[in-house]
């Protein structure tokens, strides 16, 4: 009763969704998505009809206010965006942020996340990764914010629409040292799932070579300053034992 839950969604393969997600979504008055067909088409998937409300980026304040309303009257209102974890690159947090200052109840309900899938497959080994999500769509823009990443020593985790990828890759080969690790995690939980790791030297190459990839979803990984720069240090350590073992 009286609480809103933050419901994440499959990001492809509609059988992620989890037991506790059908079992909140079913008990939920009202369903607060991005787009009622696409939230709706996944409700009617698991035979449930509810009443939802359409809550983007322009009008999450309003909405806010509306959920704030039906919360105190004790509704159990579920939040969901179109794919994966609201509040995650997707609207949510401000009507979180609203619900929380009304000082109402908010659970999260976890599930799929593309950034974490792609980590979890990505086979790069790092302890810490920076979330970047979408960079800027304006090229001078998007260098200015890949030049202050740079320096990081954590994988950074981008988000990137289909029709930008090239983009994308180029702005990372202008900015990144060319043996900088790539991974690419397209259309992940779908059919046509690609995991695909290589330095950033090839990593154009690997876009082009087939049409269907400037058509996928992407999450691009890059790994992380620190681990380009051991590499450095491993070879400057096997000088140094070298030159010391002619001292010697
Ligand atoms: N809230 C979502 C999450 O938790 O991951 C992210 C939504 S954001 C609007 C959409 C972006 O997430 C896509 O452009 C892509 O970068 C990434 N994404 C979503 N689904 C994906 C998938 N199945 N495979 C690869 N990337 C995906």
């Amino acid at each position: 009763d009286a609480t809103l839950y933050v419901v994440a969604t499959p990001i492809g393969n509609v059988a992620d969704i989890t037991l506790r997600a059908l079992h909140v979504l079913l008990l939920a008055d009202v369903v607060a998505c991005e787009d009622t067909r696409k939230t709706g088409a996944l409700l009617t998937r698991f035979g449930l009809n509810k009443p939802m409300v359409a809550a983007h980026q322009h009008n999450e304040r309003e909405v806010a206010v509306k959920l704030i309303e039906r919360l105190r009257g004790g509704a159990r209102v579920a939040l969901v965006s179109d794919a994966g974890t609201p509040g995650v690159s997707d609207p949510g947090a401000r009507i979180v942020d609203a619900v929380r200052a009304a000082g109402l109840h908010v659970v999260p309900v976890p599930g799929a996340s593309a950034a974490i899938a792609a980590l979890s497959a990505s086979g790069l080994v790092n302890d810490r990764f920076h979330f970047v999500g979408f960079l800027p769509a304006k090229a001078r823009q998007r260098e200015a914010e890949l030049s202050t990443l740079k320096p990081m020593t954590a994988t950074l985790v981008i988000y990137e629409a289909p029709h930008r990828i090239v983009d994308c890759v180029e702005a990372l080969m202008a900015v990144f040292e060319p043996q900088r690790q790539v991974v690419f995690a397209r259309e992940l939980s779908k059919l046509f799932e690609e995991i695909h790791r290589c330095p950033l030297r090839d990593a154009l190459a690997w876009v082009k070579a087939d049409a269907h990839r400037e058509r996928g979803e992407f999450v691009v990984l890059v790994e992380g300053a620190a681990l380009a720069a051991d590499a450095g240090d491993a070879e400057a350590e096997r000088i140094l034992q070298i030159l010391l073992s002619e001292c010697s």
